[in-house]
């Protein structure tokens, strides 16, 4: 048993939750839940951020003291946690006393072992913003976010020496490949620490700022933003010495969105490792990982009713339930990178992979158990009796069998890496296959001992999901789970197949996840991702048919993908190496804004071999990847099952 302590960021409580702490604190719940499922040891933190200006302004405002203000908005985070099923451990706020003796208790020991020391400040000052701006961010004379004018303030402040941790910094990051992952974000940090680091000002006088933790040494200021929210992490544990704090911390795993990762990723260490040296602990402080995703844009659709704003796109986990709100969220992005939210993107999600893959086969398959625990002989006997050939078991042994533990496998080296995508594309491979199982067996047709096999294998597939689906579709898994009476905690130790023995009883389950009607037809299109805006049906109506001579001039082949990387300097373009059996072709696809490139290695997708040469940023194209699109969504065509690279398609 390991032991891993995980925690969100700490959301400001000048907002009211939305779509991107919402997805920060899902794919936490979801790692949570599936540490917790692998019997490790969980600590999961969440919680609220609630000094500074902006929230005493707030106050000040809607007529109340900012505590209140605080106590208000955080209790809205607590309640929308709790509506979406998330589960934390804990749930700190920066306005606790815990939490205030911890930040005090780690500013005094900076201040004695030398580490802060009171200077002068002065910059171009944004009250909106709640930061100073450096002369390269200015833009215009104005805020960057906020367009208006800036200040100019010049104050007395203290400052944590963090300019004299650069050179230790870069060595550490460089030392640890992992410890800032995707390695896109670790790039990023080794870039920015080219430049010299400045001290960090980390005090603002009461004069100006009264709502916030103050100075041990010095009770003219409080302490500024990065000492106060940062020091959460350490605060809810109670700090060195506390036992929570000895067991958890040394598995600190923190997962942020990418605006605030300069602070983690170079503040936070450096504050960490002067800690560590003043209490004699050296670099044994600093956390373990820093796990950053990307940002959610909205309204990708061109057809869509969009979905207006954040707090909006969070409310359709009311109109189409969490379960189908946390796949969709998990299972769209590509975790580290951008992606887009639109209500379109997350019905076709839910009819395809929700309602149709995952729905109907529990619904087949427990309706084949419940209907043979109820009549056991007379049923098969009625259809088609012995007519089939008996390939039920061996199927089972070479295939399902075998996939359940590699599914068990991929979603583990997945989610290793924070890969929530990667591992519901393997538990969804999964599926397919059993569904397929049902369609090749017709359990339906068959009785006596080969059908008992079937089902047998069929309750196992059902047992396999109710466990592994658990942190990513709770509710989804336990009423699974409750269908075939299986009634123990969940547990990934008994995600596998069984021995054979006599299906057990299990109920009818149907209807998991309904489908959504929609109004807007959605069809699938083949070529390159459109850049028209016209609606894909005006096209396709617009065109010539063609004759199966013409279409026969289009030599469509099987390819698997060897290789993969971004195309530099172009946002759209992946360039693919990829197999055709006998010879290896390069190709460009624009595809890079829907797919990471090592999500495509390995698979085999469908290539237009005979397409004449072009040459795209400098790469030449020597073939077509076929992908379909639709409202904003792209996705790459592949094979419902395996064929050898080269295979001819038509
Ligand atoms: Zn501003």
């Amino acid at each position: 048993m390991s032991v891993f302590y995980l925690t969100t960021p700490i959301y400001y409580v000048n907002a009211t939750p939305h779509l991107g702490h919402a997805y920060t604190t899902i794919v936490a719940d979801a790692m949570a839940r599936w540490r917790r499922l692998a019997g490790d040891d969980v600590w999961f933190l969440t919680g609220t951020d609630e000094h500074g200006d902006k929230i005493a302004q707030a106050a000040a405002k809607a007529g109340v003291p900012p505590q209140a203000y605080a106590d208000r908005i955080s209790a809205a985070f607590r309640e929308t946690w709790k509506t979406l099923g998330i589960t934390n451990d804990d749930y700190i706020r920066t306005t606790e006393p815990r939490h205030k003796t911890v930040v005090q208790a780690i500013l005094q020991t900076l201040r004695d072992a030398g580490e802060i020391y009171l200077g002068t400040y002065g910059g171009h000052y944004c009250f909106g913003c709640e930061r100073f701006y450096t002369e390269k961010e200015i833009v215009d004379g104005k805020c960057p976010d906020h367009r208006k004018p800036l200040t100019w303030i010049e104050e007395e402040n203290y400052f944590f020496k963090m300019s004299k941790y650069q050179r230790w910094l870069i060595e550490y990051i460089e030392r640890r490949p992992d410890l800032i992952r995707p390695e896109r974000y670790r790039n990023e940090i080794l870039g920015f620490l080219r430049d010299p680091l400045q001290d960090l000002s980390i005090s603002r006088p009461r004069t100006r700022l009264e709502w916030g933790i103050p100075l041990p040494f010095d009770d003219k200021y409080v302490t500024y933003v990065w000492f106060d929210a940062l020091i959460n992490y350490v605060s809810a544990l109670g700090g060195p010495g506390d036992a929570r704090f000895e067991k958890f911390w040394p598995h600190a795993q923190h997962l942020i969105g990418k605006d605030i990762l300069k602070p983690h990723a170079v503040y936070w260490p450096c504050m960490l490792r002067a800690y560590g040296e003043a209490l004699g602990r050296g670099d044994g402080l600093v956390y373990r990982h820093l796990n950053v995703h990307g940002y959610w844009g909205l309204g990708g659709g061109k057809m869509s009713k969009s979905v207006g704003n954040v707090v909006e796109a969070l409310s359709l986990k009311d109109k189409y339930g969490n379960d189908a709100f946390r796949y969709f969220v998990m299972r769209e992005m590509v975790f580290g990178l951008d992606a887009d939210f639109s209500e379109e993107a997350f019905v076709g999600r839910l009819n395809a992979d929700l309602a149709n893959d995952l729905g109907n086969l529990v619904a087949r398959a427990t309706t084949l158990l419940a209907r043979k625990a109820a009549a056991p002989p007379a049923f098969a006997e009625r259809i088609l009796g012995g007519v089939l050939a008996p390939v039920a078991e061996p199927m089972a042994e070479r295939i399902l069998v075998p996939m359940a533990d590699t599914t068990r496998q991929a979603i583990e080296h997945a989610m290793d890496e924070f890969a929530f995508h990667r591992a519901l594309a393997a538990i969804w491979e999964f599926i397919g296959e059993v569904n397929r199982y049902i369609d090749a067996t017709q359990p339906w047709a068959r009785r006596g001992p080969e059908l008992d096999r079937v089902l047998a294998r069929l309750a196992d597939s059902l047992r396999f999901l109710g466990i592994v689906l658990q942190p990513f579709l709770p509710d989804a898994a336990g009423r699974i789970r409750e269908a075939i009476a299986d009634g123990r905690e969940p547990d990934l130790a008994n995600a596998a197949f069984g021995p054979l023995e006599t299906p057990p009883p299990v109920t009818k389950l149907s209807g998991l996840f309904p489908r959504i009607q929609t109004d807007t037809p959605r069809e699938s299109t083949s070529g390159a991702p459109r850049t028209s805006g016209r609606p894909s049906s005006v096209e396709a109506a617009a065109k010539a048919p063609v004759t199966i001579n013409d279409f026969g001039k289009i030599e469509l082949r099987v390819a698997e993908v060897l290789a993969a990387e971004p195309v530099p300097k172009s946002k759209k373009l992946l360039k693919l190496t990829v197999s055709l059996g006998a010879e290896r072709r390069t190709l460009v696809a624009g595809i890079a804004e829907h797919y990471a490139a090592a999500d495509l290695v390995g698979k085999k997708v469908v290539v237009v071999a005979n397409l004449a040469p072009a040459t795209l940023m400098g790469v030449e194209s020597n073939g077509m990847l076929l992908a379909g699109s639709a409202d904003g969504k792209l996705a790459v065509l592949t094979l419902d099952r395996d064929l050898p690279p080269g295979a001819k398609v038509q």
